[in-house]
């Protein structure tokens, strides 16, 4: 018997400008694919042949236009429809990928799938815990297993769960049943995170129930707030033997999971900009990191929102202050024949006064060298501007800008949470509330097309 293999992800930002091109994919086709995804050995061990697909995997970005993504989708549905007497698909998705024209990419993958392959093939998908999950999705996919970590750390075992389901149920002719039930609710991503109560303990009970024989995955998806469509909110996905249970259980951790929704709160301090910018520049401690949440590159803005940096320009700080990873082209096309030391004024603000300090690279998100940053002191204000979007997660990405990090009293990084990587280097650090495409203020996101009521931006009763 023989089992498909692919992925195909890109977190979709409906506010976000730029659409992910064909080369934003990490793409690897045919055996290849199995440097990033761990399920070979399990299916082989089963005794499955296994039939590798296609690899594509691109960082979060505005919504995927139709072309880039047929160019792949298209690549897996050749495979699929090269082997049309396949026991079962195994696909690792991401889960809210918006594509213009069609919506869900993740579904209308699915459906072209089920068009070519047997009625009994089953379909096992993994997804991110941040996945948008669509009314259909159960009815095209079998089984369904989510990560049970926030932030992720565990794509590795939500695979291997998925796969060994679906060895499971393929060996013993098992039809497993999906259910998924909706909570009306979408909150801020950061204020949601699996080490604390009372998702911790919500998570706890989702792996203590997998432990049954009858059910081969019970999943909590929180809900991807940056994409406007009728499928953005949190959920519930049960796979069990029997559809009536997978239903019960569903709606029983639905319940729970709305129980807490006034739970969730921020574990660092989140204020607006200005406040933190008056927070940096008054507090005692030593280095001082603001995080430009609505601007968070890792979540598919541009990093080209400059809020951040005027507040600190005007307030003309004592402290060495870093504002890290805005994107620029022009002030890096511009300004990169000018040599270190020189006198520029840019255009920015009305035209500021600044002098180049260093010439450097930004790393890509597999730390690729993807294109150069240049860096300017405007009074004790140092911005590195790169010229393509960039994510500054970890001290090697100042020292690729030749800029020392441990030099500065206060960073400000375009990111939701600082990167653990980061976090040493923090003494604290303050959220910036700030807007822009990943702007985590739900009202202020102005989304049109996401089913109502929807809490917080309703208060109301609910009972799945
Ligand atoms: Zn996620």
């Amino acid at each position: 018997m023989k089992i498909l293999v692919a992925s195909f992800q890109c977190e979709s930002n409906s506010k976000a400008k730029l659409h992910p091109s064909r080369s934003d994919f990490e793409y690897f086709k045919g055996d290849d694919i199995f440097k990033k995804l761990v399920v070979k050995e399990i299916f082989e061990r089963e005794g499955f042949e296994v039939v590798p697909s296609v690899y594509a995997v691109a960082l979060p970005s505005a919504t995927v236009e139709l072309q880039t993504y047929n160019y792949y989708a298209e690549q897996i549905l050749d495979d699929v429809r090269a082997n049309p007497d396949v026991a079962g698909v195994y696909i690792f998705f991401h889960g809210s990928m918006e594509v213009e024209e069609i919506g869900s990419g993740e579904l209308y993958l699915l459906k072209k799938i089920r068009e070519i392959v047997s009625k009994d093939c089953l379909i096992s998908i993994s997804l991110d815990a941040h996945a948008n999950i669509t009314d259909e999705l159960p009815v095209y996919a079998d089984i369904i297993s989510g990560f049970k970590t926030v932030p992720h750390v565990d794509q590795k075992e939500c695979q291997e769960r998925a796969a060994n389901a679906l060895c499971h149920c393929l060996k013993k002719g098992i039809k497993p049943q999906a259910y998924m039930c909706r909570v009306p609710f979408l909150l801020k991503n950061d204020t949601l995170q699996t080490a604390y109560e009372p998702l911790k303990s919500l998570i706890e009970e989702t792996v203590a129930l997998e432990e049954r024989e009858d059910v081969f995955t019970a999943n909590l998806f929180l809900g991807h707030c940056w994409i406007d469509a009728p499928n953005t909110s949190a959920s519930t996905v049960v796979c069990a033997v029997d559809k009536t249970q997978a239903e019960e259980i569903a709606k029983d951790l639905a319940n729970k999971l709305w129980a807490t929704r006034r739970d969730y709160k921020f574990l660092c301090e989140a204020e607006l900009p200005e406040e933190c910018v008056k927070r940096a520049l008054e507090g005692k401690e030593k280095r001082i990191f603001i995080t430009d949440s609505g601007d968070n590159t890792t979540a598919g803005a541009e990093g080209d929102t400059l809020g951040l940096l005027e507040l600190l320009v005007n307030a003309k700080p004592a402290k060495k202050t870093c504002v890290a990873g805005i994107t620029h082209q022009e002030i890096v096309d511009g300004f990169w024949t000018a040599t270190d030391g020189e006198e520029v004024s840019l255009p920015l603000f009305g035209g500021v006064k600044a002098t180049v300090k260093s010439h450097g690279e930004i790393l890509g998100w597999t730390k690729e060298i993807i294109g150069r940053s240049l860096t300017v002191s405007i009074g004790n204000v140092d911005a590195i501007f790169t010229e393509l979007r960039s994510a500054f997660i970890e001290k090697g990405n100042f020292d690729k800008a030749n800029v020392d990090l441990l030099s500065y009293e206060i960073v400000v990084v375009k990111l939701g949470y600082l990167f653990t990587e980061l976090k040493p280097y923090a003494d604290r650090e303050l959220f910036a509330l700030s807007d822009g495409a990943s702007c985590v203020e739900l009202a202020r996101l102005n989304l049109k097309r996401i089913i109502r009521p929807m809490f917080p931006l309703e208060d109301f009763e609910w009972q799945a």
